[in-house]
């Protein structure tokens, strides 16, 4: 690996413009493949979820899923794209070990969904986001190297190939070239594939998990000296796994190509390999001579023509768009853009949606989730969504407060008691008589210790010095466990001292 000459990000945007253009791949998540009946778990052993149609033996004729047709169509309506009323499947020929066909059913220049867009927020301003086209298509199979060092074909003594993805329908999203966003070209492609992944997931048409690959994302660079109106050549950086690695991967390439175009030097076509440790990329294919794929009209399969009266039932059955959803409960729950982006940011938007949807007022549900939840889910390393804790346990909770059964320090300690298994948060309260102290004859008597043990302190707080109350506040909790409201202890003060 050569080391590549970088030019800061600063300087390289101020010279230059970035144009951006964004392939993503979505597995589809159909319970079977798109040509077969075969199944499409995650996981199964290699090789287990194969038959003559996906295997490309002699004979064998695919048959189209259904099913695939109406999630592409349904990602499509959701990207305000045109449904084609009539299109067609094309053979894309090429080699590859695990294609086992030798070529891969595709769309060319009929795809099912075309000319829309998606709408992302970066920094305040909306970016519209064009896209080119969407279509569908299979996935391959999955080549695993063995003996190497690096995982890669280079240096391994052989190679296996599982064929289970082959024939997974895929849906491939494409942008049109994103321009004039200067230094926010990385963040808005990072921006653009979480919306779009968030979109995805809201449909129910794949589980969108860029960690087992059901996301994967190609990223196009190019870089024009500012003020030209001519783009420059493009990179396409494969198989991004993150989303960080996005941004980085637009960083990255920006910071190479300009040092490249100072240089008096050309941006070389081709793809380029995304290195998820460094956050650096190394050139692959060369992309200077077109591939011939020799498309053509997939012979095996009939056109696809989607009746109107489908195409509008599934737009009927679209769910809220995610960005539409944020701006309503935005509005509904009264919150700023900086409140709205810590929930997001902390994955705790839905969590606290359930949570009021079960009850508890909108501020209670934030207070728990963006503070005690999210400390200890951070201590444990953990997502919120995997705490052992539900949306409805937590309104309870803020139900008990509220009512004045517990205050916030025994709230936290029956919280820690349900993440640890102790049940439900009615069970751990009757359980360890974890409850404020409301006799109000008891109450009473602490007062007035903690106003005999402090004469200095009664003394001020007579004298009108009511922010001097602190010490005789803390000193009734103490002798009560902390099991009493502290606001109330403190209004019982003042009322005796007054
Ligand atoms: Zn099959």
């Amino acid at each position: 690996m050569t080391m590549e000459t970088l030019v800061p990000f600063d300087e390289a945007t101020g010279r230059y413009e970035p144009v951006i253009g964004l392939e993503t791949h979505v597995e589809l998540g159909t319970r079977t493949k798109m040509f077969c009946g075969c199944t499409t778990t995650f996981g199964a052993e290699p090789n287990s979820q194969v038959c003559p149609v996906c295997l490309g033996l002699p004979g064998s004729l695919p048959v189209v899923n259904r099913m695939a047709i109406e999630y592409t169509i349904r990602i499509g309506l959701a990207l305000n794209c045109t449904i084609a009323t009539w299109c067609r499947f094309a053979r894309k020929n090429y080699f590859y070990p695990d294609m086992p066909k030798n070529f891969q059913i595709s769309q060319y220049d009929e795809p099912l969904c075309t000319d829309g867009y998606l709408d992302v927020a970066v920094g305040g301003q909306t970016v519209r986001v064009g896209i080119e086209r969407v279509h569908l298509e299979e996935d391959t199979g999955k080549s695993l190297h063995v003996g190497g060092a690096t995982g890669r074909i280079h240096g391994a003594e052989y190679s296996l190939v599982d064929y289970n993805r082959a024939g997974i329908p895929l849906v491939e999203i494409v942008t049109k070239p994103v321009a004039g966003t200067g230094a926010d070209a990385p963040v808005v492609a990072r921006t653009y594939v979480t919306e779009l992944r968030d979109l995805v997931r809201s449909l129910g048409v794949s589980d969108v998990r860029m960690e087992e690959g059901s996301l994967r994302c190609d990223v196009n660079v190019s870089l024009s000296p500012r003020g030209s109106s001519q783009w420059g050549t493009r990179t396409e950086t494969k198989n991004v796994n993150s989303l960080r690695s996005v941004q980085r991967a637009v960083e990255f390439e920006i910071e190479r190509q300009a040092a490249v175009l100072d240089a008096g030097g050309r941006v070389i076509q081709e793809t380029r390999h995304l290195h998820e440790d460094s956050g650096t990329t190394t050139s692959g294919r060369s992309k200077e001579e077109a591939q011939d794929y020799r498309y053509f009209p997939e012979p095996d399969l009939v056109p696809v023509a989607p009746p109107a009266e489908w195409v509008t039932q599934i737009r009927a059955s679209l769910p809220e768009a995610p960005s539409a959803r944020r701006a309503r409960l935005q509005a509904e729950w009264d919150l700023s853009d900086l409140d709205l982006a810590a929930l997001s940011n902390a994955g705790a938007l839905d969590l606290v949606a359930e949570t009021v949807a079960a009850g508890a007022s909108p501020a209670d549900a934030r207070k728990w989730w963006l503070g005690e939840l999210a400390r200890r889910a951070n201590d444990a390393g953990l997502e919120l969504s995997a705490l052992a804790i539900t949306p409805a346990q937590v309104a309870r909770v803020a139900e008990l407060v509220s009512s004045g059964v517990l205050n916030d320090r025994l709230a936290r300690d029956v919280i820690h008691a349900v993440l640890t298994g102790a049940g439900d948060p009615d069970q751990v309260v009757a359980a360890r008589g974890l409850a404020v102290v409301s006799d109000e004859g008891a109450l009473a008597a602490a007062v007035d210790a903690a106003i005999a043990a402090h004469p200095d302190v009664a003394a001020k707080v007579r004298d009108g010095k009511v922010a001097a109350a602190g010490p005789l506040v803390g000193a009734v909790m103490k002798a009560t466990g902390h099991q009493a409201d502290a606001a109330r202890v403190r209004q019982l003060i003042l009322d005796r001292l007054s």
